[in-house]
């Protein structure tokens, strides 16, 4: 297993799904890790179980509490921007507020949280940023994801301009693209379909694996990316989705 010992990391959406076992995965690695979410008694509670994890409270849309942050802790060796939203519908059920939202969340908050948190990893010579995009983006298309997967592909854009931009300044930055994996936010998407168990097995169904990820899955891939054993890899969107980009 690689080790993050001496290394600090900063989680976004870390108080459930991916995020949540982002920050663990790290944290069992030996990284010191800041796990921040707009749910402050969740992180609150992360860390309670874990000595390695800091809780704080971040709304990620709060440009304020994003400098504020980083001014507190100036020096992070690995980002991993997890915060994100899914507007449900095609391009004809999306409202100005919905693609607002979709690119505020998705992808406005990861180009303000990164170029808040760049300065110090360039200071250090050395950083790795990890983009949580999605395999529904510029990857591949899926019904009623238009917002979506347009403001997911933004993010795997931004991450090859970040690294090329930084590659000779011992900067990288990669994106993860997840299928679907189990959270909290996807059981919701689930249950507003209607009928729980039909939009599952229609989720398993596209998945070739005939099963959903775990955020404990995609958290390897996280914990690969943040660690040094990834010193060649840069500017790459990778798929962890049970075969559907197949
Ligand atoms: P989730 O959606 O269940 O949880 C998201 C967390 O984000 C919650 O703890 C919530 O409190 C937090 N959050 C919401 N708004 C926030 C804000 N403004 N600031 C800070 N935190 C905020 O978790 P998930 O499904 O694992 O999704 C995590 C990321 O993975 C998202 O970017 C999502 O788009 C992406 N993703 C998820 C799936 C999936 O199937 N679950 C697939 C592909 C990509």
């Amino acid at each position: 297993m690689q080790t993050l010992n001496g290394k600090t990391a900063l989680v976004t959406a870390a108080a459930n799904g991916i995020g949540r076992a982002s920050a663990e995965a790290l944290a069992a690695r030996g990284a010191r890790v800041i796990a921040t979410d707009i749910d402050g008694t969740g992180v609150d509670a992360l860390a309670a179980g874990n000595d390695g994890i800091t809780g704080q409270r971040l709304d990620v849309l709060d440009a304020g509490a994003v400098a504020a942050l980083v001014q507190d802790h100036p020096q992070f060796d690995i980002l991993v921007n997890c915060a994100g939203w899914v507007h449900d519908g095609t391009i004809l059920d999306c409202d100005d507020d919905a693609w607002d939202r979709s690119f505020a969340l998705n992808a406005k908050a990861m180009y303000r949280l990164t170029k808040a948190v760049l300065p110090g990893m360039l200071d250090k010579g050395q950083g790795s940023i990890v983009n949580i995009a999605s395999i529904v983006s510029s990857e591949k298309g899926a019904p009623r994801r238009f917002a979506y997967g347009a403001s997911k592909a933004a993010i795997i854009g931004m991450t090859k301009a970040i690294a090329a931009d930084f590659v000779q300044k011992g900067i990288r930055c990669n994106a993860i693209c997840p299928g679907t994996v189990q959270s909290p936010s996807l059981e919701d998407r689930l249950r507003a379909t209607g009928d729980f168990d039909a939009a599952l097995a229609a989720f398993k169904a596209r998945q070739p694996m005939g099963r959903l990820g775990t955020p404990e899955e995609i958290a390897e891939m996280v914990c690969y990316l943040a660690s040094d054993m990834a010193g060649f890899t840069t500017g790459q969107a990778f798929a962890v989705d049970g075969g559907w980009s197949i």
